[in-house]
């Protein structure tokens, strides 16, 4: 005890510390510094009192885990991670990367003025809505368009809007929650709207909703069961059979798509997803969908319709609530422009392009990264092919895999956990799986630039010491 008491005195003061030259040539704010050595003495303290007193000189030590420290205070909280789940929509991981040109536009707007509600013609006030509605209504077929910060906010508005007060006649087979708390009932309750379910779990039927109509129904509204099927024996109500019996008693029909895509996916080997243009065919008064999801582009709320509906929408004081900002707007017309050519949305299109990219050259850059991994970890980490699929998240094609080419990893000094771990908290954070006792590097949602640091991440990370 009073050999730590003597130590507890050689702690230097935070002033000296700072003026040690080590620490002096650091460049970080002031703050920063104090923090960070304060943390470092409190540290070496509680280990002095633990009978832990350092070997190598005590204000040595805490110099070297001040500037530690520092490091990790002097990096951005939110950062750039490698995806290598294999997952193209991780809400965790912040959904879909935007294209370079959209990238682009937000650099070009963010960084000036821009005309985001001006009329360049006429002089006077112009929309932000101007910017992205006949885009969406060339490429949907709507007669009007609005959007707002995101799917959620655009679900929420659209049922203000047209049902507050009001019935809306919901079947039981679509109240459903999304990831990050979306639970349909709840946002009807937000909005106001009274919630009138028909139907079961697995099968409603139009007369259903036909029995359910009375003087209080607002709104028929049908929701994309996005992240769960009920496979078996099922039945849901076609868009169509719901227009024509919304026409029939002059109720309109909303339907929340989720993922919400632009054009057919079946020729990429996915399941039949209903598109926009499908329900703006179909005569549905107002569909919602997000930005950030199968469409590639940045959060957003996109809601496409009858002109009488969207004006109401647009009109209303919540829609200035959930209004989107300039430089989701600037990346949204961007991502939406490349739409109006399959293949360059194919090509652009960050999302879009791993979705369709082939097993065969999925295949190749596996086999290539292997080749280059296994010269840096041969002592530590056996490598193998596996076979695996990937999942595009998101709530979009939740039973839908791709198949496809993976990484196995078997570190041999680390357990799967610990080499996650490491990965995670690396410089450069990578996000990686573990499958049966192995860490899955699957290269379907790595950006080919990404490659050598992934490589040299996984080996520093298996030849770090265990602490
Ligand atoms: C994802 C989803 C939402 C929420 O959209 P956000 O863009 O995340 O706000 C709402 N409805 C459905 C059906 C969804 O799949």
């Amino acid at each position: 005890m009073n050999k730590s008491i003597n130590d507890l005195k050689k702690l230097p003061s935070i002033d000296s510390l700072l003026l040690e030259p080590q620490l002096a040539t650091v460049i970080a704010p002031h703050c920063l510094k104090v923090e960070a050595a304060q943390e470092a003495v409190d540290d070496c303290r509680k280990q002095i009192l633990q009978g832990n007193t350092p070997q190598n000189g005590i204000t040595d030590v805490i110099i070297v885990d001040t500037i530690q420290r520092l490091k990790a205070k002097a990096q951005p909280s939110l950062r750039e991670v490698i995806n290598a789940t294999g997952t193209l929509l991780h809400t965790n991981l912040g959904r879909a990367p935007l294209s370079e040109a959209a990238l682009q536009s937000m650099n070009t707007v963010a960084r000036s003025y821009s005309n985001l509600e001006l009329n360049l013609e006429t002089g006077k006030r112009g929309h932000r809505y101007s910017h992205i509605d006949t885009l969406l209504c060339r490429l949907t077929g709507a007669e009007a368009a609005a959007v707002v910060n995101n799917n959620a906010g655009a679900v929420l508005l659209a049922l203000t809007a047209l049902a507050q007060g009001d019935e809306a006649i919901v079947s039981r087979g679509e109240l459903v929650e999304i990831g990050g708390a979306f639970r349909v009932p709840d946002v009807m309750e937000a909005g106001g709207v009274l919630l009138r379910e028909v139907g079961t779990t697995n099968k409603t039927h139009l007369r259903d909703y036909k029995t359910a109509i009375n003087d209080n129904t607002g709104l028929l509204l049908k929701i994309h069961t996005s992240n769960y099927r009920i496979v078996g024996f099922t039945d849901s109500v076609p868009a169509a059979e719901m227009v024509a019996l919304g026409k029939q008693h002059k109720i309109p029909v909303m339907e929340d798509l989720g993922s919400g895509m632009l054009f057919d996916l079946t020729p990429f080997g996915l399941p039949k997803e209903p598109t926009v243009k499908e329900g703006v065919a179909a005569g549905i008064d107002v569909l919602t969908f997000s930005g950030d999801k199968l469409l590639g582009g940045p959060q957003a709320g996109l809601i496409v319709g009858k002109k009488w509906a969207i004006d109401k929408i647009r009109n209303h004081p919540l829609a200035r609530a959930l209004r989107i900002d300039k430089l989701t707007l600037a990346a949204l017309e961007t991502t939406l422009s490349h739409y109006l050519d399959e293949q360059q949305a194919l090509d652009e299109i960050p999302v879009l392009r791993m979705l369709n990219m082939s097993t065969e050259s999925l295949e190749q850059r596996s086999h290539d990264f292997k080749e280059q991994l296994q010269q840096r970890v041969t002592q530590s980490c056996t490598v193998e092919i596996i076979s695996e699929n990937s999942c595009v998240g998101g709530g979009a094609l939740p039973i839908t895999n791709l198949p496809g080419t993976a990484l196995a990893l078997t570190p041999l000094q680390l357990t799967p956990d610990q080499l996650t771990n490491r990965l995670r908290s690396a410089q450069q954070a990578v996000v990686a799986r573990i499958q049966e006792d192995r860490v899955i590097i699957n290269l379907r949602t790595v950006f080919p630039n990404q490659e050598v640091t992934l490589i040299q991440t996984i080996a520093s990370s298996l030849q770090q010491k265990n602490n």
